[in-house]
């Protein structure tokens, strides 16, 4: 079983079809491109010796060439490291040693940062600019078969966006990824071979993930000109494809939202959102939802299990009679089709609906463990079920609703104040952009409950409005004893809020 099979197939069958666009130009058809990947497989093993279960590292802008390495490392029976294009120098040099990678790509805004690397880093020994002459050399020369690779074999190296501590590498096999992709036809969308999806996100994280379902349909993969999330150039890619679909984190979608030309613009070619990797709170989602209709989907999923724990479909979301469609809106969905999904107690016991717990998970998709990391492997498969962090709770249909990261529950007076629920309430308030809570200790109740709030441009908000709001909407234990009133909140490079930071700014 080899990932690649899908890219093969796409050029046997769609082969007239486009395959890549960097904004509205073709870059090349999926004939074209299932010839290059079979190319420069070739020379990833003759010219760079590269063997099969070596790794070859992207710390790459997104980009067209993107998807070609990717697919030419695993024609060629190596595994992918895609590393996050906006990582410190300090980070790069981590993942690099650590992966053991021998090639790292760069595009030409990192090549200063990373060649570097190759003085100190002794097992890496190319690094190979996609502007560059050596480059473009990689597809000179004859195309090679496709590797052999055992279904468990690791495809996918994803280095974990390490809100705490260093960052971990889950390996992901190939079977992992077919799971993954036929978990999207299964729970998030069909696809045809005149839809495409538009890389607004990182491609070395969920949305470089979201390729595979596109491929395995001929679809096209359109790659933003900027090569970064500018909303403006969103809504013009959005009016000039047919059949978008997005993966994109919950603050990008609110960037868009938010962003002058929403209204305005032509969306009827806007086919599916899919948006996660974070919370999205009700009130944003509502906002989003009137913007651009019943075309969202929600993935809730982590590195271990890429994009497929729960889903939320465009049906649950258009299911507005429904009598619990609040409650709904606040959660993640329901378990993706190729997964188990259990809420567990410490001792890892099942829990009833009602009762929150860690969530754990199961099934095809679950990574085979972290990279050279025997001891992280075992507490998080232990027992063959993948332990997430997060804290959720099932309702009696299976929505599963995410509580928190377990490190980030709040504990005052000896009960449980979920950080989330908090955030919630405050977001409600019209003068409040973005919130984050957490608890600061305190010598009598164990910690109490803060609020970071990032107030709205057009609106002021204060204190005592927000405190209003908390006592008519949860309970008095869990409003927040102190604000702070903050310009922006501390987010790594996923966009995802620092908790741990915001303790040290308290
Ligand atoms: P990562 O491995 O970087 O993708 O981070 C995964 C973590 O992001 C999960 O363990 C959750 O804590 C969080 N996450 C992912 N999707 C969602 C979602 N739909 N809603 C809330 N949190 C999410």
């Amino acid at each position: 079983m080899n990932i690649a099979n899908l890219m093969a197939g796409a050029g046997c069958t769609f082969g007239e079809n486009p395959a890549i666009a960097v904004g509205t130009d073709l870059y090349c058809t999926y004939g074209d491109l299932a010839r290059r990947v079979a190319t420069m497989a070739g020379r990833f093993q003759d010219r760079l010796r590269l063997e099969p279960g070596g790794r070859i590292a992207l710390a790459m802008a997104n980009c067209a060439q993107f998807i070609e390495i990717l697919y030419a490392a695993w024609h060629a029976g190596l595994c992918a490291v895609p590393i996050n294009a906006r990582l410190h120098q300090r980070e790069f040099r981590y993942i690099l040693e650590n992966s053991g990678s021998r090639c790292c790509f760069v595009t030409p805004d990192l090549e200063e940062t990373v060649a570097p690397l190759l003085e100190d880093i002794p097992t890496l020994e190319h690094v190979i600019c996609v502007s560059s002459s050596d480059y473009d050399a990689l597809f000179v020369g004859d195309v090679v078969e496709m590797q052999e690779r055992a279904p468990d074999d690791t495809a996918w190296l994803f280095y974990t966006s390490g809100t705490t501590g260093r960052p971990k590498g889950a390996m992901l096999s190939h079977r992992n990824l077919m799971a993954m992709t036929l978990s999207y036809f299964a729970d998030i969308d069909g696809v045809t071979p005149e839809d495409c999806i538009i890389h607004a996100a990182p491609l070395s994280h969920g949305s470089g993930l979201y390729n595979f379902p596109q491929v395995a349909k001929g679809a096209k993969q359109v790659i933003p000109a900027s090569g970064t999330f500018d909303p403006g150039e969103i809504f013009e890619l959005i009016a000039a494809h047919r059949g978008v679909s997005f993966f994109m984190a919950p603050t990008m979608v609110k960037r868009l939202v938010n962003h002058p030309d929403s209204g305005r613009a032509d969306t009827a070619n806007l086919k599916t959102l899919v948006y996660g990797g974070g919370p999205m709170y009700v009130a944003d989602l509502k906002q989003a939802l009137a913007c651009f209709g019943y075309k969202l989907v929600q993935v809730y999923g982590q590195g271990e299990s890429p994009m497929t724990i729960t889903a939320m479909s465009k049906a649950h979301h258009a299911d507005t009679d429904h009598p619990r469609y609040e409650e709904r809106l606040a959660s993640v969905g329901v378990a993706h089709t190729v997964v188990e999904v259990r809420v567990c107690d410490a001792e890892d016991r099942p829990l009833p609906p009602g009762e929150p717990g860690e969530v754990l998970v199961r099934g095809d998709s679950v990574m085979t463990g972290y990279w050279d990391n025997p001891e992280a492997t075992e507490r998080s498969l232990k027992g063959g079920w993948l332990h997430t962090g997060d804290v959720g709770v099932f309702d009696a249909d299976g929505f599963l609703t995410l509580k928190d990261r377990s490190n980030d529950l709040i504990i005052s007076g000896g009960v449980n104040v979920y950080p989330r629920e908090v955030e919630e309430i405050l977001l409600l308030h019209e003068g409040v952009q973005e919130v984050s809570v957490i608890g600061r200790p305190h010598p009598e109740w164990g910690e109490e409950v803060v609020a970071f709030v990032v107030r709205a441009a057009d609106r002021g908000v204060v204190e005592e409005e927000l405190d209003t709001l908390c006592l008519d909407n949860i309970a008095r234990f869990k409003r927040p004893r102190a604000y702070c009133f903050v310009d922006h909140l501390p987010k790594n490079n996923y966009g995802k809020i620092l908790k741990t930071e915001l303790r040290e700014w308290l």
